[in-house]
């Protein structure tokens, strides 16, 4: 039973079960419980160990309602456990009340489907399933709520957002985003038919799904409803779980859409790079190429793209080069580099808030980050050993590229003022923080302040109660936990790669 055998790993985001650990773990369980019951030889369950441990990232924030298991039959401690639960084939699921006894040995899911997809709705099927008595405490009820529920809601304050998802009996996007938000205090979510006509004409609502919210402050309004109309079914659960849940990871697949958006879109507006221009594009292909945290395919792609220019001896380059490098070219060696927009942390209650700026800033945060947590990775680069090589990079980003230049002008103008201070790679953290907020000042209650992502001095005390002091009555910042938060927050453990295709 060695190294190369082993499926699942502690890093995976489920829990390994042993003869030893399964019945202590099942009985009286305050979670209802997933198992798979595999064979680490079969060549079915190697195959399709990459869907389960997606399945398990993906459902990872219901775990106060039911988790995911797997055992191992084909290890020898295991074989009489794997015979007293009769199990069969390989692999074999089985799923578990919560609160079952010893003799529970679970039922078994016979259908051939075994999709990430399926497999989820069979576990909110599953959950569903519970009686109100057994029913995992912090699991909220996932039926229907009727009309006259919801309407009583109208002028109520409250501590909390209720959130209304109205949709057809056969859809599972409310189910989910109630289980999506348990971890939520500041959020309810409940599921209403779209059969509850009465309901529907009150609240305005002709097409479904829909949401509607209804604020701590006693009013209400209908959320913005192309965020539940995205072609991938998860979508609009992600979509409607990120208006709410708060913001303490940074998603990888925003970091990618803000690349993609970057180098396709944003940049692929000039014609042509030449002098200053093509030295920043250089710049921020060097900075990237070497401090993005990102997936290989990802930091390859970069990477390629920099010794490109770097062997280039033009001082012209036509950008539909570049664009057929990254598209074409590189794509063969599978480098590769999503072509889609998908916001997540980035995601805004409409589609005109948030997304692109957000990403672009998270960027440069996680670079600053990376940078003083890797003071050797510019070595050998024409950035090397200088403490601004990032902020300088940005700024002149911003400054030549962003499409907002009205932005551009305003961080100019920051710049200018104390960047040059700058002198060591973690003041550099800090000094992005710092304008960061400032910039989050003078926008707040503007046209791009997003109402469900009010502009405040982040990070707020909710996130990081150290960061925040009080001197002789007045708030001030504890920059030495600030420091260390920016660094967990923008690390890279911190960065989820859930949602990535
Ligand atoms: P963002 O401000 O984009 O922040 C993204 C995320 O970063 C937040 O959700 C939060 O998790 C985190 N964050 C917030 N504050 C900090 C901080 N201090 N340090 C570290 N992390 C933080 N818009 C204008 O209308 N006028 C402008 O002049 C303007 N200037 C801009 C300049 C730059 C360089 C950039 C990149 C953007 C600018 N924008 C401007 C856009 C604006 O700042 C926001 O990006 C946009 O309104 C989206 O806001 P958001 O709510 O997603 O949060």
């Amino acid at each position: 039973y060695g190294q190369t055998t082993r499926l699942y790993t502690e890093e995976d985001p489920l829990i390994i079960l042993t003869s030893d650990t399964l019945k202590q773990t099942l009985h009286n369980s305050s979670t209802a419980w997933l198992v798979q019951f595999y064979s680490s030889w079969c060549g079915h369950c190697i195959q399709y160990s990459p869907t389960w441990k997606a399945l398990a990232g993906d459902v990872r924030d219901w775990i106060q309602a039911i988790r995911i298991g797997v055992l191992d039959c084909a290890h020898e401690k295991n074989f009489d456990i794997c015979k007293e639960f009769s199990i069969h084939f390989y692999p074999t699921f089985r799923y578990f009340k919560a609160h079952g006894t010893t003799f529970d040995v679970g039922k078994t899911y016979k259908g051939a489907d075994r999709e990430l997809q399926t497999v989820r709705q069979l576990m909110v099927n599953f959950l569903q399933n519970h009686t109100r008595q057994d029913r995992p405490a912090p699991c909220p009820p996932l039926e229907p709520s009727g009309t006259e529920d919801i309407l009583s809601l109208m002028g109520w304050k409250s501590e909390h957002y209720t959130a209304v998802i109205i949709e057809d009996g056969d859809s599972y996007v409310g189910r989910e985003v109630i289980l999506d938000l348990m971890p939520f205090e500041r959020v309810a979510v409940k599921r209403a038919l779209t059969s509850e006509k009465r309901l529907l004409e009150k609240l305005g609502i002709t097409v479904a799904p829909a949401a509607y919210l209804f604020h701590p402050n006693g009013t209400h309004s209908i959320m913005d409803v192309y965020v539940l109309h995205m072609p991938s079914d998860r979508v609009p659960v992600v979509a409607v779980t990120n208006v709410f849940s708060f913001r303490s990871k940074v998603y990888m697949v925003d970091l990618e859409s803000g690349l993609h958006y970057l180098l396709r879109v944003e940049l692929a507006t000039h014609k042509t790079l030449e002098g200053e221009e093509l030295k920043t594009f250089k710049d921020f292909v060097t900075v990237v190429a070497k401090l993005f945290p990102g997936r290989q395919s990802v930091v390859k792609l970069l990477e390629t793209l920099l010794e490109w220019l770097v062997s280039l001896p033009l001082d012209k380059i036509p950008y539909d080069a570049i664009l057929d490098l990254a598209n074409n070219k590189m794509r063969i060696s599978g480098l590769y580099l999503s072509q889609r927009v998908q916001w997540v942390g980035c995601q805004g209650s409409s589609t005109a808030l948030r997304g692109y700026p957000c990403s672009l800033w998270t960027l440069f945060h996680v670079l600053t980050v990376q940078a003083a947590s890797r003071p050797d990775a510019l070595a050998n680069t024409a950035l090397e050993e200088d403490p601004l090589a990032v902020l300088q990079t940005m700024r002149r980003y911003i400054g030549t590229f962003f499409g907002c230049s009205e932005c551009g002008r305003h961080f100019e103008a920051m710049a200018q003022e104390s960047m040059s201070q700058v002198k060591s790679l973690e003041k550099a953290v800090l000094w992005l923080w710092r304008k960061h907020n400032q910039v989050n000042t003078r926008l707040a209650g503007s046209m791009s302040e997003d109402p469900m992502f009010p502009k405040t001095q982040w990070p707020t005390p909710d996130l990081c109660p150290a960061c925040h002091e009080e001197q002789e009555g007045l708030h001030v910042w504890n920059e030495g936990m600030v420091l260390t938060f920016l660094k967990q927050h923008y690390g890279t453990a911190n960065i989820s790669p859930k949602y990535t295709s």
